[in-house]
């Protein structure tokens, strides 16, 4: 298997996964290669990414949060993930999770709340609460996953 950096001429990344780099190529000549954002088939390889290191919990800190309409949260996140390959499934969600959700920064409390008691429109949105707050929303009944720093992943975007 192999996992490869692809950029759209959006510039959009995102990986592929491929039998071998054979495979890629045979796929991205017959247009079987798009991005997952846009779905643009002008698709370049870039350089390999850097890992993302999963097990940086910083417990205390203040944590980048994602939430979710009700009954569309994920149970998975949240989970220490050392697996090679489910860690390159984890960074995949995750950039689509970039692609599809609204940073609302330090409102996200607030909009979270907001879209649960339906004064909002729902949609998905991430930012950054505290860890009392967000044991708050949860008691409420709020979906609430905890997310990894983002840090990295952003460097990848750009
Ligand atoms: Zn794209």
């Amino acid at each position: 298997m192999k996992v490869l950096n692809l950029q759209c001429a959006h510039r959009h990344d995102f990986e592929g996964w491929f039998a071998s780099e054979h495979d890629y190529l045979s796929q991205l000549a017959r247009g079987l290669v798009s991005c997952p954002v846009c779905g643009d088939a002008q698709i370049q390889k870039m350089l390999t990414a850097p890992r993302l290191n999963l097990r940086d919990g910083r417990k205390n800190a203040v944590q980048p949060l994602a939430a979710s309409p009700p009954g569309r949260a994920s149970a998975e996140a949240g989970h220490t993930v050392t697996d090679p390959v489910l860690q390159a499934q984890l960074l995949r969600a995750m950039r689509q999770m970039l692609a599809n959700t609204e940073d609302v920064g330090g409102r996200f409390a607030d909009h979270a709340r907001a879209m649960h008691h339906g004064e909002m429109e729902p949609r998905n949105i991430r930012g950054r609460t505290t860890v009392k707050v967000a044991l708050e929303l949860v008691d409420e009944g709020i979906d609430v996953v905890p997310w990894p720093a983002l840090s990295p992943l952003k460097e990848t975007l750009q």
